[in-house]
């Protein structure tokens, strides 16, 4: 408890800085940096405060009749030494969200935060140390080479958040060692807006949630899914909203963070080449900028459909109805979150009994992000375990089978020794 609410002290203490150092990285807005980070992360501190007496108490289980006499519970043990390995898109609350529930459940624990966000990395390698004991939490910095090194070290549980690809690496250095891992991955978050629904509350909603951090959020809407007569109104809405979000000229806007780096720059310029662009599409190279963008005429094949956009463009595919949009979805893998907009419950029912995800949240975007007490994970490519919340610790905790025995009441034993004669077993 006491480094949890020295954990909550170093964010509250040092709001200005951890904005700051985000501003620095992505040029994140103060608002944006606030709710994606310090205010979910002392969110969850506060969870943890409140419950964690009752998360950790020993729960008691069924018996047979052979043991009726005795006590059998599950005792939450922490793991020991666990690593959280962190992305750069969410550089401190994708640390500090998994260390609250390490802490809470016992463990030590190094943090490795992301090297590409690197304000943000010598903020907390800065903090963390003058906050919480030293003896029990680290911060190790660096890349892909250190990462390795570090990863040669046996941990009792390894906590990452990354790319698809770098979960295989970890995965597979952690079977080394049998170490067990949550994988907190990517993919392509499908977002099926149906007849019906109102345009604009949509255009506001997805608008939002995927230019949020300008679009390089993993829970961020990817993909538009509609039919060709919603398209023609969504089009007018979208337009409409990026104006009153950003103004005639985004570029100039002080609520639109900027792409991570370079790399990253080209990667998203190149996509604007799948499909038209219907709204936006001018980039400036120097300030890492592409304006809001929203591509339609889009095909299956197209690149900009084929990986995770993580960036300032929204790519629209028409469909003829749900039907041709869960056979959509379910073509591919399985996603992080599902989005669905809809008038109709049924509709929110059937996409929900015939796909996979993750998460899902009905007529929003991002908002289950919110609520400590919704399981938070992948599924397939996107992702293995769950946390937020009591997930968090229950990750973080072995749940330790006990059952405990009376020393007397010896006859009534006699029945499983050998010899196993019938006589024996009559008893
Ligand atoms: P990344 O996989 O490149 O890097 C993540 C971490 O792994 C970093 O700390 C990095 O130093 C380390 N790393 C990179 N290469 C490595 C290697 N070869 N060996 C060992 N460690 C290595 O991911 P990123 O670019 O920082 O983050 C963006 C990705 O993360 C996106 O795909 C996004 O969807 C995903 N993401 C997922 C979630 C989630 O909760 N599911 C949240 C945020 C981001």
């Amino acid at each position: 408890m006491s480094q949890l609410q020295a954990l909550k002290r170093c964010i509250e203490e040092n709001k200005a800085a951890i904005n700051e150092a985000l501003a620095q990285d992505l040029r994140r807005p103060a608002f944006e940096a606030e709710a994606g980070e310090t205010a979910l992360t002392i969110n969850e501190i506060n969870c943890a405060l409140k419950n964690l007496q009752t998360w950790m108490k020993d729960e008691g289980v069924e018996k047979n009749l052979a043991t009726s006499l005795d006590t059998a519970y599950i005792r939450k043990d922490p793991f020991g030494v666990v690593l959280i390995i962190g992305p750069w898109n969410y550089p401190i609350s994708l640390v500090l969200i998994p260390l609250v529930g390490a802490i809470a459940a016992g463990n030590c624990c190094i943090v490795k935060p992301s090297e590409i966000s690197t304000s943000a990395e010598k903020l907390l390698s800065d903090l963390l140390p003058s906050y919480l004991d030293p003896e029990c939490f680290a911060v190790v910095c660096g890349g892909p080479q250190e990462t390795t090194q570090l990863l040669e070290n046996k941990f009792d549980y390894i906590f990452f958040t990354g790319s698809f690809n770098v979960g295989k690496i970890i995965m597979t250095a952690a079977a080394k060692q049998l170490t067990p891992v949550t994988l907190e991955l990517s993919g392509k978050n499908p977002c099926f807006i149906d007849d019906g629904f109102d345009p604009k509350t949509a255009a506001n909603r997805v608008i939002w949630s995927h230019f949020f951090n300008d679009g390089q959020t993993c829970v961020s809407p990817d993909y538009v899914l509609c039919t060709k007569e919603m398209r023609e109104l969504l089009l007018p809405a979208m337009r409409e909203t990026l104006v009153e979000f950003y103004g005639k000229d985004p570029q100039q806007s002080p609520d639109l963070a900027r792409i991570i780096n370079d790399r990253h720059f080209q990667r998203i310029k190149a996509l604007l080449g799948s499909g038209t662009v219907a709204i936006g599409g001018d980039y400036d190279e120097k300030d890492r900028y592409i304006a809001p963008t929203i591509l339609v005429d889009v095909k299956e094949s197209d690149p900009v459909m084929q990986e995770e956009i993580f960036g300032p463009i929204l790519p629209i595919m028409t469909v003829k109805g749900v039907d041709e949009a869960i056979a959509y979805i379910n073509r591919h893998e399985k996603p992080l979150t599902i989005y669905a907009f809809s008038p109709d419950s049924k509709v929110m029912d059937t996409i929900l009994a015939r796909t996979s995800s993750g998460g899902f949240c009905g007529n929003d975007g991002m908002m289950q992000m919110t609520l400590t007490s919704l399981p938070f994970g992948g599924i397939g490519q996107s992702g293995m375990g769950k946390y937020h919340g009591r997930f968090t610790f229950d990750t973080f905790s072995n749940h330790r089978g006990v059952l405990l025995r009376g020393p007397g009441m010896e006859h009534l034993n006699a029945v499983r020794y050998p010899p196993y004669t019938e006589e024996n077993l009559r008893i």
